[in-house]
């Protein structure tokens, strides 16, 4: 069998196991949305999708890929790779290090040793990495936010104004660590601004179809599989991958390294999207949470796929490259 039969015959099972778990794991009620910003508790806690684009921009799309959503923490993935696209790793390490906290996403913390936020992945380190996005005004910057999805996604996004607006209504812990920031000379003093930036940027929506092809691009070393675009260079893609395996998931990032083993990164809105390098992504949709903000069948979803197919980075015989 040739080579490219083979990668066929690969995807086709990879299907075929992707619609066995998802229709298992619908069963799954656990958890539940979350409601501390309230409007992300107006939800269908019941939609349940997963989507995966290889690298050749092959997809399988299963249950409510169509689906939007917010995407939430996710983005802080995204803008990391911006930052280190436009400002370089030094600038962004001036503001954020890469050391797991084993602490909540929300929690008011800065690494005092060393006068920075711990890593880009809690609110502190990724607010202080939106405050790089260059422009003079919320419009300017706002548009290069959204130019920077528009490059992942292959179109431009829509934000949902209604989370936007109740992320800024009681974005009270958010405000309470940019101010943190700025006291700490970390960012600048257009905090309100930078706030608005980060309640828009978690307010954007997604499809599982679109988040499984941001994967695919940062698995593609950053180049996008259909548009063939390269959205982020290969070192910072991997500079985006690394992040992602060691604080992509919040205070379960550590146990999510040993039992699933792919660099992942989750949202509140109940998204999680998976990086195969140099294979494809994988996205979950479904809302309901744990404690600590992922999304139960998510876990379950990806817990299953790694096992099935070998997907731990460090997995010596991986199926994909035989
Ligand atoms: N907008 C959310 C917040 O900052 C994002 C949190 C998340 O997805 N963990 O609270």
């Amino acid at each position: 069998m040739d080579e490219v039969r083979a990668q066929e015959r690969l995807v086709e099972w990879f299907g075929d196991v992707c619609q066995d778990v998802h229709g298992r794991l619908a069963a799954l009620t656990d958890g539940e949305p979350a409601s501390y910003i309230p409007e992300l508790a107006n939800v269908d806690p019941d939609r349940f999708a997963i989507a995966t684009v290889a690298v050749n921009g092959q997809p399988t799309l299963l249950g409510d890929h169509e689906h939007r959503f917010t995407i939430q923490s996710i983005s802080k993935l995204l803008l990391y790779g911006l930052a280190l696209e436009t400002h370089g790793r030094d600038q962004v390490l001036r503001r954020a290090g890469v050391a797991p906290t084993g602490d909540p996403f929300n929690a008011i913390e800065l690494d005092d040793a060393l006068h920075r936020a711990p890593n880009p992945m809690v609110n502190s380190g990724a607010i202080a990495i939106t405050d790089m996005v260059d422009g003079d005004s919320f419009e300017e910057r706002a548009d290069v936010v959204l130019a920077l999805f528009e490059r992942y996604l292959g179109h431009r996004p829509d934000v949902d104004d209604a989370v936007c607006a109740s992320e800024y209504s009681t974005g009270h812990r958010n405000r309470a660590i940019g101010y943190l920031l700025l006291d700490q000379g970390i960012i600048g003093d257009r905090v309100e601004e930078t706030l608005d930036l980060y309640f828009m940027q978690c307010s954007i929506l997604i499809t599982t179809a679109d988040l499984a092809m941001i994967g695919a691009t940062i698995a593609n070393n950053g180049v996008h599989p259909v548009t063939g675009e390269r959205v982020v260079g290969p070192k910072v893609a991997r500079d985006m991958l690394t992040v992602a395996l060691t604080c992509g998931m919040y205070d379960y990032a550590g146990e999510w390294a040993y039992t699933v083993g792919i660099p992942a990164k989750s949202g509140v809105g109940g998204g999680i999207v998976g990086m195969i390098p140099g294979v494809g992504g994988i996205a979950v949709f479904s809302p309901r949470l744990d404690e600590h903000g992922n999304s139960v069948r998510g876990i379950r979803v990806f817990e299953e796929l790694s096992q099935e197919f070998d997907l731990h980075v460090f997995d010596a015989d991986q199926p994909w490259n035989p």
